[in-house]
């Protein structure tokens, strides 16, 4: 079992026992793609993928971490060095910096999110160490603030100008539901999806296709965003109209506003139609998220356009690409019936894409 594995590798690597075994999932987004940074809603699911930290406090002042992952190697440091945390250590280290914990910590990971694959084996680090640390020292913080610290390792420590939604996720969510986060005010409502009873399966095919746009790209879009919110005389585009995009000049402010204003709408449709008991329909409206993200948020790729084409093609009842953009993961709506014939479709593509299927699964947990 996943956390007798990570008990017997702490006792491998301190010779004693943790003081308890803390595991968080990877994630999702159903929909809701760059409404985050416009302060509008998400709709990421928790996975049935975790990652589980063994913890114990130390009694001096020094941090060891070490991961079964094969691409890591074990990092100690002093407490008053954390924030100078470098590679895969960053990651659990850097939280503890967030949490500003004072004393030493020997943290051993055991990883089941695979990395770098659209599932944010980040988030589910981050959240399954601070989990941990709050648990272990009987610090009242509530998982909102947990998500945040992790957020800060991620943004300070790692570098990395990431949302707070990969957090949140893997943080709040619960079995068989999404989480609808307001980005603006960080309020959350479970939404329940009724995909199992309805014979609907998630896929998540990884193109494993990465353009070098991207981080210049991703700054451009949200550049144009600021742009357009600005000319709207809006605070963020959560709060423009469709109407009053439609009347911007012609150029790329106009279409990127019109990708969030139409995707905000999205969130909303899908959550009333799952909450009507009509998840199936869920489907058209990720292949409408596909549609703006490619042509009017312009941030697919035609690597990602033909897993979509092909997934679509082969009996999924709608797809989308997901995350940042310029390549990355497609998450696509299924019936169980169908997962056969849609993983072989995009196994055909190349370069040949990673399928998994996964569900909608429980939040950070404590596990021994
Ligand atoms: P993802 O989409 O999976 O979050 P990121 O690039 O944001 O991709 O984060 C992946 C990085 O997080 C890895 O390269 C590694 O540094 C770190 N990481 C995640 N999970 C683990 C783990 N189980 N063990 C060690 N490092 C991990
Ligand atoms: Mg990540």
């Amino acid at each position: 079992m996943s956390t007798d594995r990570a008990v017997e590798a702490f006792r491998a690597a301190h010779g004693r026992d943790p003081e308890g075994v803390f595991s968080a999932p990877g994630r999702v987004n159903l929909i809701g793609e760059h409404t985050d940074h416009n302060e509008g809603h998400v709709l990421p699911f928790a996975v049935d993928r975790r990652t589980y930290v063994a913890a114990a406090r130390r009694d001096d002042d020094r941090v060891a971490v070490r991961s079964d992952d094969p691409g890591t190697e074990p990092v100690e440091l002093a407490v008053a060095d954390l924030a100078s945390a470098t590679g895969w250590s960053a990651y659990p280290v850097g939280t503890l910096w967030a949490l500003g914990v004072g004393q030493g910590w020997d943290l051993v990971v055991h990883g089941e999110v695979p990395l770098g694959a659209g599932l944010s084996s980040s988030a589910a680090l981050e959240s399954a160490v601070a989990l941990a640390v709050a648990e272990l020292t009987g610090r009242d913080l509530d998982r909102v603030a947990l998500a945040e610290a992790g957020r800060r390792a991620e943004n300070e420590v790692v570098g990395a100008p990431v949302g707070i939604m990969d957090q949140a996720a893997s943080l709040l969510c619960r079995e068989g539901s999404a989480l609808l986060l307001d980005c603006r005010s960080m309020a959350t409502e479970d939404v329940a999806l009724g995909f199992e009873e309805a014979g609907l399966a998630v896929l998540v095919i990884d193109s494993r296709v990465r353009h070098d746009l991207a981080d210049g790209g991703y700054a451009d879009r949200r550049a144009g965003c600021v742009a357009a919110a600005e000319a709207l005389g809006v605070p963020a585009l959560r709060d423009a109209t469709l109407p009053a995009v439609e009347n911007l000049p012609e150029g790329a402010p106009k279409k990127r506003a019109r990708h969030v204003v139409t995707e905000q709408a999205r969130v909303h449709e899908v959550v009333g139609l799952v909450r009507a008991g009509r998840p199936e329909e869920v489907g058209p409206v990720l292949s409408a998220s596909h549609a703006s993200l490619r042509d009017d948020y312009e941030v697919s790729v035609p690597e990602v356009d033909a897993i979509v084409d092909a997934a679509v093609g082969a009996g999924a009842l709608g797809a989308r690409i997901m995350g940042g953009g310029f390549g990355g993961s497609v998450i696509a709506l299924v019936p169980s019936t169908r997962v056969g014939p849609v993983s072989e479709a995009c196994r055909g593509l190349r370069p040949e894409p990673t399928v998994r299927e996964v569900a909608p699964s429980a939040g950070a947990r404590r596990d021994a």
